[in-house]
């Protein structure tokens, strides 16, 4: 049998909505990758922020064979109960805020933050809801309404209305618009896709202040940052904060198409029976490796193994700085959510290319920052490795 032409064909057949790297993936393991020639790249993306116990985790696959040999989707979906998602709810009750005991499942990122937002409107009577520019909340309508960077908000118009914006880690904006008929604020606790940017310590604790004395719902948008990415359970962990409705994905099931929003019981008490659901909302196989990935994550001690990788990464970035200081202009990061912001895009895709011809995949972002977030199993050696790649490259430049 003809070999299959990959690339080919998903350039034929696929719209292009993105610049795509020319290399057909067949497997993984661990933070490795291998492409149909048999050449192996080191993954510093874990799949988009997602495989945080890496490739081909074989509790994941264990955890799909014995799900899918019991089953897979529940007779009229989430309308029926199942053992394998009373178990993950069991464990997520636990891990979560205490007092957003109400947990629902999606199968996205953007899905999760949708539904919240929908139900925030609903449940306070309010519509305008506030969110940050550069923020990412996701590609449906009203979730690329709520983002705040335009390239992907401008060409889809109409948006859907009453989202107002305010700069990132800036409390005197939120209160200038707060009192506006506010829902709700939607916030990362670190940017993510708008190039990793940590907020001050107290912006959080200030921002869930302003919307307790504004009655507007925080809702905190945990899909890239959550379960151990920036080094504690949820980025938004150390911080004393009255959060309304959290949002969850990516990590929450290591791969497998999995997300979840969680609310207080209050605000589940103002909704009604018909206000949301879906099809695989809560779909057992989705709970059966999510269950699996949480409960490994939270009895690994993940947060020692990230606090040594992210501690030696940052200082050897800054250490790079120091040593270019004409070609890197900040590094930053928290845990294992850490990016490289270069001068110039020429130089920055110029490393990227060297890197990745040395087998190492990176994440570019905005034509000029390199977001390096592997696996969150990455041992030190791995991470060593991939640092020395950077190094080399940026001297190659
Ligand atoms: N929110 C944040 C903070 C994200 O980083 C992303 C994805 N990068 C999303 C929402 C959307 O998630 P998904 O791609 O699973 O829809």
């Amino acid at each position: 049998m003809n070999k299959i032409d990959t690339i080919n064909i998903e350039d034929k057949y696929m719209p292009l909505f993105a610049g795509k790297t020319k290399i057909s993936i067949t497997k993984g393991k661990g933070v490795y990758v291998w492409d149909e020639k048999g050449k192996r790249y080191l993954d510093m993306t874990a799949g988009w922020g997602v495989t945080c116990i890496g490739h081909a985790n074989p509790l994941i696959t264990k955890a799909l064979i014995r799900q899918s040999k019991l089953i897979i989707q529940n007779p009229n979906g989430g309308i029926t109960y199942s053992p394998a998602r009373s178990k993950l709810l069991n464990l997520l009750k636990d891990i979560l805020p205490h007092n957003l005991n109400k947990i629902f499942f999606s199968s996205s990122g953007a899905e999760a933050n949708d539904a919240v937002i929908k139900l925030a409107r609903k449940a306070s009577k309010k519509i305008n809801v506030i969110s940050t520019f550069q923020s990412f909340h996701g590609r449906t309508i009203s979730t690329a309404s709520a983002t705040g960077q335009d390239i992907h908000r401008n060409k889809f118009n109409p948006l859907m209305p009453n989202y107002l914006f305010v700069p990132f880690n800036n409390i005197e904006e939120v209160k200038k618009v707060i009192k506006n008929d506010v829902a709700a604020v939607i916030i990362e606790p670190v940017q993510g896709e708008g190039g990793v940017i940590v907020p001050d310590d107290s912006y959080l604790e200030k921002l869930s202040q302003v919307c307790e004395e504004n009655g507007a719902y925080l809702i905190l948008d945990e899909v890239q940052t959550g379960f151990y990415r920036t080094g504690d359970l949820f980025a938004s962990s150390p911080y004393k904060l009255n959060v309304s409705f959290m949002t969850m994905a990516k990590h929450i099931a290591g791969g497998f198409p999995f997300g979840a929003f969680a609310m207080k019981e209050e605000i589940a008490e103002k909704l009604e029976i018909g206000d949301h659901g879906g099809t695989y909302c809560g779909n057992p196989l989705g709970c059966a490796v999510s269950y699996e990935v949480i409960n490994y994550l939270i009895n690994s001690n993940i947060e020692e193994k990230i606090k040594i990788v992210s501690e030696f990464t940052l200082d050897y970035l800054n250490d790079l700085k120091n040593k270019f200081p004409d070609i890197i202009q900040d590094v930053r990061g928290k845990g294992l959510l850490i990016a490289i912001d270069f001068f110039e895009v020429q130089q920055a895709e110029k490393i990227n290319k060297i890197c990745f011809d040395n087998g190492l995949i990176l994440n570019l972002k905005h034509g000029k920052i390199i977001r390096i977030f592997p696996a969150l199993t990455i041992k030190l050696k791995e991470m060593k490795m991939a640092l020395e790649i950077i190094r080399n490259a940026i001297g190659a430049v």
